[in-house]
C-alpha cells in the first residue's frame, strides 16, 4: 500500500515488530545539505521514496544508504513517515548519475535528483493515484474465514456488511475500485480485515503503455554504404564509445539510429535504448516512425507537453524495464532506464540541450556521461555538430562517422544563393516590405509549378518596436531592457522577456503624436505582406504565436505536409527535423542581426540554424533553392553555407577559438547576480571575486572583470556576470568547488541579492 505524508500515524509499513528501526539517510530538495538521516525500519531500502518530517512540513525524498551511525543527536532523530513500497527502487547507477550531476554542477544531490522525478512522484499525495494506474489490487476472502469476516462486518453498517458479503462471494476477489464503488470507506475497512488475517491482498503490475494499434511495420531501406558503415561501427562497440554522426540533413541519420536501435533491441530481449531530440514538436514525428519500425517494442515518450499522470506513467514504464525504447526532450536524460544499452543524441548541436534554469545541465553533455559509467555506446549526431563535440571527435575522444550525401538517389543538396541587399539598392530596386525583387520572383514561381516555399524569420510578432516619429519615443519594456513587440492581429504590445502585455497607444504617450508607427519586421508582418502580394496564395505562419493552442502546430504541419499551404512563414520551429517533401525553396528573410552579437558562439549558432533551415528546400527530388537577404554577403558563416562547407567553417572557427583561449580549448564558469540595482549585483561579484583572488588556485584560473549583462534589466531586476576561465576542467572544477562555498558570505553582505552559478554557459 501506498502511503502519504498526512496523516503520519498511519505511514510506515505494517510495523512489525522483529523490524529493527535503524538509520536512513536521505535526500531532499533542498540547497541546505546533500542528505539528512531519519529513523526507518529495516523495509525501507536505498532507492526507494520516503516521506519525512522536514521542519514544520512533511516532504519527499529518495533514500542514499542506510549508515550504520549518524552525527546527529539521538534526540534529534526523527521517524520517516511514509514510504512507497510498490515501486522498485532507483538502482545504484541512477543514483551515480544524480551524484555526478549534483557534483559537476556545484548543487546538492537532492536538488538534482528530486526535480528528476516525475511529478506525481514527487508530490506523495499524488502517490495513491498513480498506484491505481500502475497495478492492480486484488483483495481475496483467505481459507475458512469468511465467517470471522461476517463478524467484524456489523449488518447495521450496511455497505460495509455488503462489502464482506461481496468478498465472499467473489472467488477471485475484487479489486479496489469495485471495493469502492460498493462502500466509500473501503480502503480503511480493507486495510483493518487483512491486518486481523480476515482477508488478502495480491498485486500485479498494470502495462502502462497503450499498445500501438497492430499495423504493418515499415521496411528498412537497405542501406547504403556509408550508412552501413556507420551502423556496424556502432553495433560493433563493445563497452562505452561515443560516435559523432555528422550528415547533412537528409543523409540518412535516423535511418542509422534505427537500425543500431535494432540491433542492440535483438541482441537482449531486455535491453532498452533512449533517443533524445531538442524539440517537443519532433517528438510526433519521431514517434510514429519509431511505432512504425517497431511496432511490437514499447514506446515512452517524455517531455513537458505531457499531462503530470501521463508523463509519470511513461516515467515508470522506462523505470520498470516495460519500454525498450525511451524517446525523449532533454529532461529524459536523466530518466531511470535500469537495462539502458544505447544512447542517441540527435541533432546534438541543438542549445535546447541546455537547461536555462534551475539546474544548467547540458543533456548532451550528461548523456556521453551516462553512457561512459554504464560501459554503452553513445551516438551523437548533428549536421552541424557543436564545435566541442567536433573538436573531441578531431582529438580522437569520439569516433567520427560521416554520411556525405543526401540518403535518397534523387535528393541532391539545395544550391544557396545569396542575395546582397547593397547590390539590390545599387539597382534601385527598393525591397518590398522587407522581400527582395529575386525573392519574390522565386516565391512566384513556385506558386506557378505548384510548389512550396518557406520563408524563415526568427523573430516573431508583427515588428519588434513601435515607435514615434516626431520625439523618438520607443515603446520600451518598463521592467526590461528590451523593447515591446507589435503584436497586430492581437493588438498587443508584449515583452517577449517578462511577458509583459499592454494596448496598443492610439498616439504617442510622451508627446501625442498620432503617426506612431512600427520599426522593422516580425513573421506577422511578412505574412500580411505576402498576403498582399500573392492575393490567391494559400499562407500559414508557424510560430509561438500561431500555435498557442495544445496540437495547433501539428495541425499546421500536417496541412502543409498534404499540400494544402503555398507558403510557409515561420520561426525555428519550422527549422528543425521537419521533412517537408514539397518545399523546393528557402527564403532567409533577415540573418544580420545575429552577425552582431558579442557571444562567441554567434556565428556557430547562426551557421547551425540556416544549415537546418536549408535543409527543408528540395528533400524529395525536386530540387532546392536557398535564398539568403543580407548586407552582409561577405560573412564567412554565409560563404561557408554557399559552399555547404561545414568542415571548413568548423575548422576556421576553431582556429579563432584556439588563438582567444575560448572554448573547446578553455572552460568556462558563469556567475550570474541579480539586484534591483545594478550596483549591488555588481558588489556581490566584487566581493566574490575578492575572495577568489585570495584562493591559492588563483593564478591559474582567469578571473574576468565584473561587467553588466548586455541585456541589463530583466523583470524590474538589474543584473550582471563574472566570467571565470581555466584551461583545464579538473582544476577550474576544483576551483569553483572551494570558491562557491564563500558565495554565500558574501551574499549576506549584499543583502537582497540572488546568484547563479553555470557551468559550461553556453551564451555570454
Ligand atoms: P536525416 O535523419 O539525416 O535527416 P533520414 O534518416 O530522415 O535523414 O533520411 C532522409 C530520407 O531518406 C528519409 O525519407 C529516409 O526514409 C530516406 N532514406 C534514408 N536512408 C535511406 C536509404 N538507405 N535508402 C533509401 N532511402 C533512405
Ligand atoms: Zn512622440
Ligand atoms: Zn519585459
Amino acid at each position: 500500500m501506498t502511503s502519504a505524508a498526512a496523516p503520519v500515524d498511519t505511514a510506515l509499513q505494517p510495523a512489525s515488530a522483529e523490524a529493527a528501526a535503524g538509520l536512513v539517510r536521505v535526500a531532499l530538495d533542498t540547497p541546505a545539505d546533500d542528505y539528512f538521516d531519519y529513523l526507518a525500519d529495516a523495509a525501507v531500502m536505498p532507492g526507494e521514496l520516503v516521506v519525512v518530517p522536514f521542519g514544520k512540513r512533511h516532504v519527499m525524498g529518495v533514500v542514499l544508504d542506510r549508515p550504520d551511525n549518524t552525527e546527529v543527536p539521538a534526540d534529534r532523530l526523527r521517524p520517516v513517515t511514509g514510504h512507497l513500497t510498490w515501486m522498485p527502487p532507483l538502482n545504484a547507477a541512477w543514483i551515480g548519475l544524480a551524484r555526478f550531476a549534483a557534483r559537476y554542477y556545484h548543487r546538492c544531490l537532492g536538488e538534482v535528483m528530486l526535480p528528476a522525478l516525475p511529478p506525481s512522484l514527487r508530490d506523495p499525495q499524488t502517490w495513491e493515484r498513480l498506484e491505481q494506474r500502475a497495478r492492480t489490487t486484488q483483495y481475496r476472502v483467505r481459507p475458512a474465514q469468511s465467517e470471522a469476516l461476517l463478524a467484524a462486518a456489523p449488518s447495521r453498517a450496511r455497505t460495509v456488511r455488503a462489502l464482506a458479503e461481496a468478498l465472499i462471494a467473489a472467488p477471485d476477489g475484487l479489486r479496489l475500485a469495485e471495493a469502492r464503488e460498493l462502500c466509500t470507506a473501503a480502503p480503511a475497512r480493507l486495510a483493518e480485515w487483512e491486518a486481523a488475517g480476515c482477508i488478502q491482498s495480491t498485486h500485479a503490475d498494470r502495462p502502462l503503455l497503450d499498445k500501438a494499434p497492430t499495423q504493418v511495420p515499415s521496411v528498412a531501406p537497405t542501406l547504403h554504404d556509408e550508412q552501413r558503415a556507420a551502423v556496424d561501427a556502432i553495433t560493433a562497440a563493445e563497452g562505452y564509445a561515443a560516435f559523432l554522426l555528422h550528415g547533412v540533413t537528409g543523409s540518412g541519420k535516423t535511418e542509422v539510429y534505427l537500425h543500431a536501435i535494432a540491433a542492440r533491441l535483438d541482441e537482449d530481449p531486455a535491453a532498452q535504448v533512449l533517443m533524445l531530440v531538442p524539440e517537443i514538436n519532433l517528438t510526433p514525428q519521431l514517434q510514429a516512425r519509431i511505432a512504425e519500425r517497431f511496432p511490437d517494442q514499447p514506446l515512452a515518450v517524455l517531455h513537458s507537453g505531457l499531462a503530470d499522470q501521463e508523463r509519470s506513467l511513461q516515467w515508470l514504464a522506462a523505470h520498470r524495464g516495460e519500454a525498450r525504447i525511451v524517446l525523449g526532450t532533454r529532461m529524459a536524460v536523466m530518466a531511470s532506464v535500469p537495462n539502458l544499452k544505447l544512447i542517441v543524441v540527435d541533432e546534438e548541436h541543438d542549445t535546447s540541450y541546455k537547461q536555462q534554469e534551475g539546474l544548467r545541465y547540458s543533456a548532451r553533455d550528461l548523456a556521453v556521461w551516462r553512457a561512459n559509467q554504464l560501459g554503452i555506446p553513445v551516438v551523437l549526431g548533428s549536421a552541424t555538430p557543436s564545435m566541442e563535440s567536433w573538436y573531441r571527435a578531431e582529438q580522437g575522444a569520439y569516433r567520427k562517422l560521416v554520411l556525405r550525401d543526401r540518403a535518397q538517389a534523387d535528393a541532391a543538396l539545395p544550391t544557396v544563393r545569396l542575395i546582397d541587399l547593397n547590390h539590390e539598392r545599387q539597382r534601385q530596386r527598393t525591397l518590398y516590405e522587407g522581400l527582395s525583387v529575386p525573392l519574390l520572383d522565386a516565391i512566384q514561381q513556385r506558386l506557378d509549378r505548384g510548389q512550396q516555399s518557406l520563408l524563415f524569420l526568427n523573430r516573431r510578432g508583427y515588428a519588434p518596436v513601435l515607435a514615434c516619429d516626431s520625439c523618438g519615443w520607443l515603446s520600451g519594456c518598463p521592467r526590461c531592457s528590451a523593447y515591446l513587440v507589435l503584436h497586430r492581429p492581437e493588438r498587443r504590445l508584449r515583452c517577449h522577456h517578462c511577458g509583459l502585455e499592454a494596448p496598443v497607444p492610439h498616439h504617442c504617450p510622451d508627446c501625442g503624436n498620432v503617426d506612431i508607427a512600427p520599426l522593422g519586421r516580425g513573421t506577422q508582418r511578412i505574412e500580411e505582406a505576402l498576403a498582399a502580394r500573392f492575393p490567391q496564395a494559400r499562407i500559414a505562419r508557424i510560430d509561438a504565436d500561431s500555435t498557442r493552442r495544445k496540437g495547433s502546430a501539428q495541425a499546421m504541419l500536417d496541412e502543409v505536409h498534404a499540400g494544402e499551404v503555398d507558403i510557409l512563414v515561420g520561426t525555428q520551429m519550422v527549422a528543425k527535423g521537419h521533412d517537408f517533401q514539397r518545399v523546393t525553396l528557402v527564403g532567409i528573410v533577415h540573418p544580420d542581426a545575429a552577425m552582431f552579437s558579442h557571444d562567441f558562439r554567434a556565428a556557430e549558432h547562426l551557421f547551425a540554424s540556416l544549415m537546418q533551415v536549408s535543409g527543408r528546400a528540395g528533400r524529395a527530388g525536386l530540387g532546392g533553392e536557398v535564398l539568403i537577404q543580407t548586407r552582409y554577403p561577405d560573412a564567412p558563416a554565409l560563404q561557408a553555407l554557399v559552399r555547404h562547407d561545414y568542415d571548413g567553417f568548423a575548422a576556421s572557427q576553431l582556429r579563432e577559438r584556439r588563438q582567444a583561449g575560448l572554448p573547446p580549448y578553455a572552460y568556462q564558469v558563469l556567475v550570474t547576480a541579480e539586484h534591483a540595482q545594478l550596483e549591488r549585483a555588481l558588489a556581490f561579484l566584487q566581493a566574490a571575486r575578492a575572495c577568489a583572488d585570495a584562493s591559492p588556485m588563483a593564478a591559474e584560473v582567469q578571473l574576468h572583470d565584473p561587467v553588466p549583462m548586455s541585456m541589463v534589466r530583466l523583470f524590474n531586476k538589474e543584473r550582471a556576470q563574472m566570467l571565470v576561465e581555466a584551461g583545464s576542467r579538473p582544476l577550474l572544477q576544483r576551483f569553483v568547488s572551494e570558491w562557491v562555498r564563500t558565495f554565500d558570505d558574501a551574499a549576506t553582505r549584499v543583502k537582497g541579492v540572488r546568484w547563479q552559478l553555470e557551468i559550461d554557459p553556453l551564451r555570454i
